[in-house]
């Protein structure tokens, strides 16, 4: 049997045995599980198992780290997060009806031509809207209230991607991955394959390691270390808007006087 069939049957057996709302809500509750709080959990064992590994991988230098309180203080945030979002999804769901799905529970699941289209939709798509809500966030009349939050850890540990203020963890980290495909119909298993990697792909940003090129954690860590650069996750957006490099707001002002 080949991987498509054993997923289909993997598929029609949760879906015969189980309503649709409680199965959005263990493939959440799950997917926050093995995407996030189990890499996160990893990146943070590095630094005890492999110190010397840990100090050769570092982005920023040792003497920066946080402390073992701040970083247990970063973890009960970004748990709360989780409990959070579950949470709305609950009562969301409870008010619809278990019987009622927010996603396309399709019994058939779909080829993987239409998984890998559904990917690179989502990738691109969270690229875009995370870049411009990411950037709103930074308005000087908002940053404070909500963002600044975030900005606390400037050299970043994987669970530090979730230490956030909640409305910023809904508008910046959830809405971003979930709403566009959600709109384009996406079936269920293909939204929870993408928010596995986007989940695992926001720990790694913030791992602080630089072993992982894909996707590039230096992008992001260098966002946390001087705020005013890469604004997106792939650098795409930043590379369209020019804001990839330190100093490029500078450079524009300058620019403006010189040619005034
Ligand atoms: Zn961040
Ligand atoms: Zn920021």
């Amino acid at each position: 049997m080949d991987v498509h069939a054993q997923l289909q049957s993997v598929w029609t057996h949760i879906i015969t045995t189980h309503k649709p709302g409680t199965i959005e809500i263990m493939g959440s509750i799950l997917s926050q599980i093995v995407g996030f709080i189990l890499p996160a959990t990893i990146y943070m064992l590095i630094d005890t198992l492999f110190p010397k590994f840990s100090q050769r991988h570092k982005i920023q230098g040792a003497r920066r780290q946080p402390t073992r309180q701040q970083i247990q203080h970063c973890i009960k945030v970004s748990l709360f997060n989780h409990i959070w979002i579950v949470a709305l999804q609950y009562i969301i769901l409870y008010l619809r009806g278990f019987d009622h799905p927010i996603l396309n529970m399709d019994p058939i699941v779909p080829s993987l031509k239409i998984f890998i289209v559904d990917f690179v939709f989502g990738l691109l798509a969270r690229e875009v809207s995370f870049y411009y809500v990411h950037r709103a966030l930074h308005h000087p009349r908002i940053y404070v209230y909500i963002h600044k939050m975030h900005h606390k850890y400037i050299t970043p540990v994987a669970f530090a991607a979730e230490y956030a203020h909640p409305v910023e963890h809904l508008l910046a980290n959830v809405l971003p991955i979930a709403i566009p495909l959600y709109f384009k119909g996406a079936h269920f298993l293909s939204i929870m394959a993408f928010g596995l990697f986007e989940l695992w792909e926001a720990a790694a940003d913030h791992s602080g390691y630089d072993f992982l090129k894909l996707p590039p954690a230096e992008l992001h860590d260098l966002h946390h270390e001087k705020f005013r650069v890469n604004y997106g996750t792939i650098g795409l957006m930043d590379w369209i808007h020019g804001s990839d490099f330190v100093g490029w707001d500078r450079a524009k002002v300058k620019k403006v006087k010189i040619t005034e």
